[in-house]
């Protein structure tokens, strides 16, 4: 469960109410105060206003009323950006740039400019937005007009937030509060409040998070903001659950699913459904958890946002799995299938696979739960490495925030600045040195961690060779490239002769040694070309570009050469041991996955076998 998002939260700024289109507008300037009306009044659903705007576009373009049509486009392009619907909006916009830089519109360029902020981020461009912000900054600091100084500071602010600049987020959204607070613009006010206190929880600054939270909440309550209200009493829900504070939470959330539901707000209904449910698997109470993740799951569906499609879902595998019923459990997750395939979310590759396992484990299928856990081990991996870079930002945030508070303090205390700068700079240094000395060796433990993981899941313990899973990777890379490439690929399987007789003979730990002494002498042979693994107990799997029958005779000699002039380390007995290799070769067009190719040299193996062992068997 998180705060709603930024998009969410601004998708209350600037949204019009969506009244019936007068039949008749007696000027343009009756048209233009009109939209201007819309654009100030509050807040409603941006698709009934973007069906409003077209009917003003319309209107003002059969008119061949240029400056009106420019306000329409404007409001039309904002509920555009606010419904994420990025491409057309994006359209919009050039449109609207060159009307209203052709004659020279101030007032519509500036409002492009407020707006072109987040088009640029949702855009995912690579814009130089700091070169943004000054033409913005210029204009605020020359108006008087406390209304545009919060719009500009609050969409930098926002921009800001969004970049992950949390310090400069607070102070511009600082200067927008102030602008705002002077001619007591509560609708803004609750809106900055809200995004700082969103700021100060992902700083992990609880306290100051739910002070602010509060204090947006008193002033949504006042103006009768309830759209606003629901979002923050949802915000201070989630706050309060990350914060393990579950009934506070609950009654939060039960508030704000019923004002969601009064202002028939389908999506705020199922956000709050499924962080109730969240709270519910908390609570252990599964037939409750699973039936509100349902709910929340169909709006989901409906309105096209598979990741959290997906966490309802997950959920409801959760509670299934709790309840025993795992075929139920598997079969749901199973729906998740090509979402999972197609994502670059690591988050949720994590959470399925976990779960995959989890229900694999209580079916008492360990095998293949222990294929999925390695699987997870991987994804954590990768995860941490990400995390451990977006961590190191944030904590370098929040030490400059500190900085930044320290310096403040400072100025206001004159007669100590002297002493105390030396002090702070001294405090602010050790605590940098800790900081850093903390980070390094925490990713030096986890880098240790991961090495000894990696060895675990990569070799086998018992000749140190690499596993069956090393050898399959290694086996589907090469099969991948022969695939699209020209190589040849052949694959060879070895299996030792009578090995079962050798056990009972002389016991376990002298076959123990002779299969060690078998992976040396695959080492020694087989080159960077190729790669062998331990395939299963006395079985062995090698992976070859090689598909010329007497240069594999030679690999096989050479093999057989080496592992009889191999001594054991420990055991004193001489034994005579022999093995017998089967090979296939990738066919192109034949196969079609790398199985095909190993079930070949099985049989090729048998062959071997059965024509008295101690032998090679090719295909022809
Ligand atoms: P064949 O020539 O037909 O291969 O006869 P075999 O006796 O080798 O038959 P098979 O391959 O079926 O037998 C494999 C034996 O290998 C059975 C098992 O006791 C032994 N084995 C498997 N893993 C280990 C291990 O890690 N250490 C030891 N000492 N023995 C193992
Ligand atoms: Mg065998
Ligand atoms: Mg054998």
């Amino acid at each position: 469960m998180q705060i709603a998002c930024c998009a969410y939260v601004a998708s209350l700024i600037a949204v019009a109410k969506a009244d019936e289109l007068p039949a008749t507008f007696s000027s343009e300037n009756a048209l233009i105060s009109y939209i201007d009306e819309l654009n100030t009044s509050h807040p409603s659903d941006p698709n009934s206003v973007i069906e409003l705007t077209n009917q003003l576009i319309d209107y003002a373009l059969k008119n061949e009323w240029q400056e009106a049509y420019l306000h329409a486009a404007v409001l039309k392009f904002e509920n555009l950006l606010e419904q994420d619907n990025i491409a057309q909006a994006n359209m919009l916009y050039q449109n609207i740039y060159q009307k209203a830089k052709a004659v020279n519109n101030d007032h519509i360029l500036y409002l492009l400019a407020v707006n072109e902020l987040d088009l640029r981020f949702s855009l995912g461009e690579d814009v130089d937005f700091d070169a943004l912000y000054l033409p913005l900054i210029e204009r605020a600091k020359k108006t008087d007009n406390p209304y545009v100084i919060t719009n500009i500071y609050f969409a930098i602010g926002l921009n800001q937030y969004e970049r992950d600049l949390f310090a400069d987020a607070i102070q511009s959204l600082e200067k927008a509060y102030q602008s705002s607070k002077s001619v007591d613009d509560t609708f803004a006010l609750s809106q900055i409040l809200t995004q700082l206190s969103n700021i100060y929880f992902d700083l992990g600054d609880f306290p100051l998070g739910i002070r602010y939270s509060e204090e947006a909440l008193a002033i949504a309550k006042q103006i009768r903001d309830l759209f606003s209200e629901s979002v923050i009493l949802y915000n201070l829900g989630s706050a309060y659950f990350s914060h393990k504070n579950y009934e506070t939470a609950e009654n939060y959330l039960n508030e704000a699913l019923a004002l969601s539901k009064k202002l028939n707000d389908d999506i705020g209904v199922a956000w709050a459904q499924a962080s109730l449910a969240d709270i519910a698997l908390e609570n252990k109470d599964w037939m409750y958890a699973l039936d509100l993740y349902a709910q929340a799951e169909q709006v989901f569906a409906m309105t096209g946002d598979p990741e959290l499609e997906f966490g309802a879902i997950i959920g409801q595998v959760r509670a299934k799995l709790e309840l025993g019923a795992y075929a139920e459990a598997l079969s749901k997750l199973d729906t998740t299938y090509d979402f999972i395939k197609n994502t670059k979310r690591l988050r949720s590759q994590i959470d399925y696979t976990k779960i995959y396992a989890q229900i694999r484990y209580a079916q008492q299928d360990y095998k293949h739960a222990y294929d999925k856990l390695e699987e997870v081990i991987t994804l954590l991996e990768q995860r941490y490495e990400n995390e451990q870079a977006q961590d190191i930002q944030k904590y370098k945030i929040k030490f400059d925030t500190q900085l930044k508070e320290s310096q403040n303090a400072l100025l206001l205390k004159e007669n100590e600045i002297q002493s105390l700068q030396l002090e702070t700079q001294e405090r602010q240094q050790k605590l940098w040195i800790i900081f850093v000395c903390l980070t390094l060796g925490f990713m030096f433990i986890q880098m240790w961690h991961r090495q000894r993981f990696k060895r675990m899941a990569l070799h086998d313990y018992l000749t140190n060779s690499p596993n069956r899973r090393a050898v399959l990777a290694y086996a589907n890379d090469c099969y991948r490239q022969a695939e699209h490439g020209n190589t040849p690929l052949s694959f060879g399987i070895m299996d030792l002769d009578n090995f079962k007789s050798i056990n009972d003979k002389y016991g376990h730990e002298v076959g123990d040694q002779i299969l060690k002494r078998f992976s040396k002498a695959c080492q020694a042979v087989f080159n960077s070309k190729e790669q062998y693994g331990r395939y299963g107990g006395e079985e062995w799997l090698f992976v070859t570009n090689e598909q010329n029958k007497e240069a594999i005779q030679a690999l096989f000699e050479k093999l057989r050469s080496e592992f009889n002039s191999t001594k054991s380390d420990t055991s004193p007995i001489e034994i005579e041991v022999t093995f017998s290799m089967g090979v296939a070769y990738y066919k192109k067009g034949k196969d079609h996955d790398i199985n095909g190719i190993i079930a070949r040299a099985d049989s090729n193996l048998y062959l071997a076998k059965q024509q008295g062992r101690d032998r090679l068997v090719v295909d022809e």
